[in-house]
């Protein structure tokens, strides 16, 4: 098969994947149900058919609106779809027609859901959580050496997780306000499975550091002041794609930076 024709079947498959990521990032905030009711307009009611369901062609032949009740449907939708279609594409890319493309693609739509609910209602749900450390967990156990893997995998695992929490703690203390999330937590420890304890996780903190202060300087400059939690799971969720993806270019670019490479 030639390789465009896989790349577009990755494309076509995520952008699938993306639309199941969209019944996520609306039900689990919501603590609604995954499976029941089918997928329905939020508005209207109306159950959806095949026609409203293609990923991206429903939402640009149906002009972003609802068939039964014209409701003005969020771009959010189409715009998670074709990130996941991409995501998925550069997964092929990088890493070939592989297991580990497989393990990446999927993990990247676990980030993708966390990254946009955390940015859009301040909330990390557990069910992406538990799926992408069980996805970093099959990745370890399908090494060459998987005793060794799941050791080091959950080596990193631990670091991740503590290092965020103490980082949590201190700038509590620095701040007087929350500065980290039990979310933020949650989602290093995770992704750290498949970075284990290696330079991949120094970068993973680095890029995070990076990643998070773009996403704070705008809040910072609206309020003057930061409120509230700000949505650090993005940036988290931003420096994991970016390094499952791109492991070496990317670790070593950032390790440069300092002269840690
Ligand atoms: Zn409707």
């Amino acid at each position: 098969m030639p390789d465009w024709l896989i790349g577009l079947f990755a494309f076509a498959l995520g952008a699938s994947f993306g639309s199941f990521a969209n019944v996520c990032i609306y039900r689990l905030p919501r603590r609604l149900s995954l499976i029941v009711p089918r997928s329905h307009c939020p508005v209207c009611g109306e159950t959806l058919g095949l026609v409203d369901l293609v990923p991206l062609l429903s939402y640009l032949w149906l002009g972003a609106r609802c068939r039964f009740c014209k409701w003005v449907i969020s771009p959010r939708y189409f715009l998670v779809e074709a990130a996941c279609g991409t995501l998925f594409f550069l997964s092929y890319k990088s890493h070939g027609f592989t297991t580990t493309s497989a393990i990446t693609a999927l993990s990247c739509l676990s980030l993708l859901i966390l990254g946009v609910v955390d940015g859009q209602f301040h909330l990390v749900p557990t069910e992406p959580v538990w799926a992408l450390f069980g996805i970093g967990l099959l990745r370890r156990l399908l090494e060459a050496n998987p005793a060794w893997g799941l050791v080091d995998g959950l080596l990193g695992t631990l670091i991740a997780g503590s290092v965020i929490y103490l980082v949590g703690v201190i700038g509590t203390k620095i701040f007087k306000k929350e500065a980290m999330g039990w979310g933020d937590v949650e989602i290093s420890a995770a992704v750290a499975i498949q970075f284990g304890a290696s330079k991949m996780l120094l970068a993973y903190f680095i890029l995070s550091v990076f990643l998070g202060a773009l996403v704070a300087l705008p809040i910072i400059i609206r309020l003057r002041s930061v409120r509230g939690t700000m949505p650090l799971g993005v940036a988290l969720a931003g420096a994991s794609i970016l390094l499952l993806l791109y492991p070496e270019p990317v670790s070593q670019a950032v390790l440069r930076i300092y002269h840690l490479d």
